[in-house]
């Protein structure tokens, strides 16, 4: 049965840390542990998660983009397992937009991300793929990609005069105060944002 983890918090030194190269995906440690991400990923309701805020230095994340009130043209996506991600280009063009994260409860920041990129990853069934990504799920990929080197949305801020409390992004958007399932961008849910 998978097992619901435990969200690292910002300050921890694991979100800090280069997580390390996944050797043999097959390995049961290693396809428990996206079955875990999944769990716990689904109870927060989240569109993304990633090793380290689980306490686990490795190179996963998972992408679980969905349509919410930002983007409500967002693909919605099967929840899926990318393992050592590489990003092999990125578009010129950036695009502003709001992201929250599970490690760093109660802030939203207005974050400079790649409009497009293409990407290279394994699969947990061991394919290698290529891929191209837009808009959310392109920042959802970006944001993830972040924690497996140790960085945070705070750190991709051009000026801390663009990190807002969430319970303000939800007055800016016009977001119902229902709850967890209406938090800002990135991880923190869909039906509001990652
Ligand atoms: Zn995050």
């Amino acid at each position: 049965m998978p097992v619901i983890r435990q969200v690292t918090q910002l300050g921890h030194k694991v979100l800090r840390s280069k997580a390390i190269e996944v050797k043999d995906i097959a390995e049961s440690s290693i396809q428990l542990l996206i079955d875990d991400m999944l769990a716990t990923l689904a109870d927060t309701d989240g569109v993304g998660i990633a090793a380290p805020q689980v306490y686990e230095s490795v190179q996963i994340f998972i992408m679980a983009s969905r349509p919410n009130p930002r983007y409500p043209s967002a693909p919605e996506m099967e929840p899926t397992a990318v393992i050592n991600p590489e990003i092999l280009w990125c578009s010129e063009e950036l695009h502003k937009d709001w992201e929250g994260c599970l490690s760093v409860p109660g802030l939203c920041g207005l974050v400079p991300r790649h409009k497009s990129i293409r990407v290279r990853y394994t699969t947990r069934d061991g394919f290698k793929t290529e891929q191209e990504f837009g808009d959310f799920v392109a920042r959802i990929f970006q944001h993830e990609f972040d924690h497996l080197n140790g960085l945070s949305f705070l750190d991709r801020l051009e000026s801390t005069k663009d990190i807002i409390t969430e319970k303000e992004y939800k007055k800016l958007m016009g977001i119902a105060l229902r709850g967890k399932e209406n938090e800002c961008l990135n991880e923190k849910n869909g039906s509001t944002t990652d």
